[in-house]
């Protein structure tokens, strides 16, 4: 046994982060850790994370869990993209749909092929990208299957993510957490014991004074950020300047057919309102800025949105977006809100648990605390946190609507930064969409959004201009048909369900 490595884990926190940080570290590290999860049933969870990304499957293949029980045990469904209502313009509609549309060809992204044809007929306006993209063909015709493992033709996969009840989600990872032989500790934190050398955290009290003392803290306490901030004052960057919205109001409502295998975001006169179809109910939620809409105000619109009966009274919400100082600090590493929050319009928080407990396995730490683990983490975390604002910040800007003074302020005012600018520009000036690795949202999702929202390319890569005029739209015909066909051949979507994973 190394003398060095840690032993004693303690998360503090039972919601979607905690649990989850529970799960992935007892799977990884075994018996090499003791892990210790403190939460709280009195202040109980935040609860409304329910959309997810398809990188979860990724956490999913980490726990090695069976998919089918997964959504089973957590009434989900299946999410094949976001579509997005009235952003550009009221009136549009369109999909972030995972996956790419089309089909590669010579080495070029398919777009460049899809722009020309589009520049060469003078198109202008709603464009028809999305009869390329078997994802989005599936999800607007309510169908959905996983992938079969020669892929679906030239059209590759399907990538798809999952929405959950969020209460059955942590329920689910804590019974798994807990026979890998994680210790759960019920009771309330009410006070946080520094020690040496540096001010580290020692050990917490709970409030019938029990003492649990740990090596590593791993803060999920959620907004609160009981040690990152209650006791080590790690500080928050407010990004408020560039993701205005500080509250949501969510309620439940009744499920109506069909069940539709992607979440709704319309936006609303003061934000958006999300729409998650879950196998027993639907969730619902009106995110907005207090600054131009009142808390009752916001309810009653939510309320008059839903399309069957409401199922418990609307629940309001508080956040500043933004995020910590440093996510990791001393031996405390927050994960989940405590970590920081940018609003959950792409559906990126419990992405961001997962990738940061990604980050934690691998720069774990020994007992010394070197900084060089410690500030890579922040780095690359920081990085992450920064790219999806400016992806969020897209959302809100690239658009023409001034009918509300929110609109107006979000296309006037709001900060864009020159890494968005420059994204912009490489896409008007010449389809270019550059790769980062790093990246959470890669080309194919800055490209739904840019032409989603009304951003016109004013030309494509002088490599499309390879093929004929006549033989590129003859080629763009057979993907599309072939797009159409292989939709047709999908079952529906609650079919799917009902054969494979219903929780009735
Ligand atoms: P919480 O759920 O708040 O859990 C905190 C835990 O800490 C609880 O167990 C609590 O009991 C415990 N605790 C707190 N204080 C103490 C104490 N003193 N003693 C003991 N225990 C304590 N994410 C997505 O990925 N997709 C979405 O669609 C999405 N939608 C969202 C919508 C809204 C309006 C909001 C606000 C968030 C949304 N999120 C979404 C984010 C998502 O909800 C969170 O990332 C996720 O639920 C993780 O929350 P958490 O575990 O960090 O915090």
């Amino acid at each position: 046994m190394n003398p060095s490595a840690i032993r004693d884990v303690v998360i503090v926190g039972g919601g979607t982060a905690g649990w989850m940080a529970a799960a992935g570290l007892a799977r990884v590290f075994g018996e090499l850790i003791r892990i210790t999860l403190v939460e709280s049933e009195e202040i109980g969870t935040v609860g409304v994370g329910e959309a997810t990304i398809p990188q979860i499957q990724l956490y999913n293949r980490l726990l090695g869990i069976d998919e089918d029980a997964f959504v089973k045990a957590t009434n989900g469904s299946f999410k094949l993209g976001i579509v997005f209502n009235d952003w550009g313009a009221i009136g549009d509609r369109y999909i972030h749909a995972f996956g790419e549309p089309g089909v590669p060809l010579g080495g070029l992204p398919f777009h460049h092929y899809w722009l020309r044809d589009r520049l060469a007929r003078g198109e202008r306006g709603r464009p028809d990208l999305w009869d390329y993209s078997l994802n989005a063909e599936a999800a607007f015709a309510g169908r959905f299957a996983r992938t079969p493992q020669s892929g679906f033709g030239p059209l590759g996969e399907m990538p798809y993510a999952f929405h959950f009840d969020a209460h059955l989600y942590a329920r689910f990872l804590r019974a798994y957490a807990e026979r890998l032989g994680v210790r759960r500790v019920e009771g309330k934190v009410v006070d946080v014991t520094p020690g040496e050398p540096d001010g580290r955290v020692v050990s917490i009290r709970l409030e019938r004074g029990e003492v649990v003392e740990g090596e590593l803290f791993v803060d999920c306490s959620g907004f609160r950020g009981l040690l990152i901030e209650g006791a080590l004052k790690t500080g928050y960057e407010d990004w408020s300047e560039y993701l205005p919205a500080d509250r949501a109001v969510a309620v439940p409502c009744a499920s109506v057919e069909p069940l539709t295998p992607y979440t709704q975001a319309s936006a609303d006169a003061a934000g958006w309102r999300w729409r998650i179809p879950l196998q027993h109910r639907t969730g619902n939620g009106y995110v907005f800025c207090s600054r131009f809409i009142s808390e009752d105000e916001a309810t009653a619109v939510l309320l008059s949105r839903l399309d069957g009966e409401a199922l418990a009274d609307p629940r309001p919400l508080r956040f500043l977006t933004g995020k910590r100082r440093r996510i990791w600090n001393k031996n405390v590493v927050s994960l989940g809100l405590a970590s920081g929050f940018m609003e959950p319009l792409e559906s990126t928080s419990i992405h961001l648990v997962q990738s940061c407990l990604d980050k934690l396995i691998q720069y774990f730490p020994d007992k010394g605390f070197a900084d060089a683990p410690r500030d890579r983490f922040n780095a690359e975390a920081d990085a992450e946190y920064v790219a999806i604002r400016d992806f969020l910040v897209l959302h809100y800007t690239a658009t023409t609507r001034d009918d509300t003074p929110f609109w107006r302020h979000c296309k006037d005012a709001l900060p864009r930064t020159e890494t968005l600018k420059a994204r912009i520009d490489l896409w008007r000036t010449g389809g270019r969409l550059p790769v980062d690795e790093r990246d959470l949202f890669k080309p194919n999702s800055w490209l739904q959004v840019l032409v989603g929202q009304g951003i016109e390319a004013e030309g494509c890569s002088p490599l499309a201009g390879r093929i004929e005029d006549a033989k590129l739209s003859a080629w763009l015909g057979d993907v599309r048909r072939l797009v159409a066909q292989t939709r047709d051949r999908l079952p529906g979507h609650a079919d799917f369900i009902a054969r494979t994973c219903s929780s009735a």
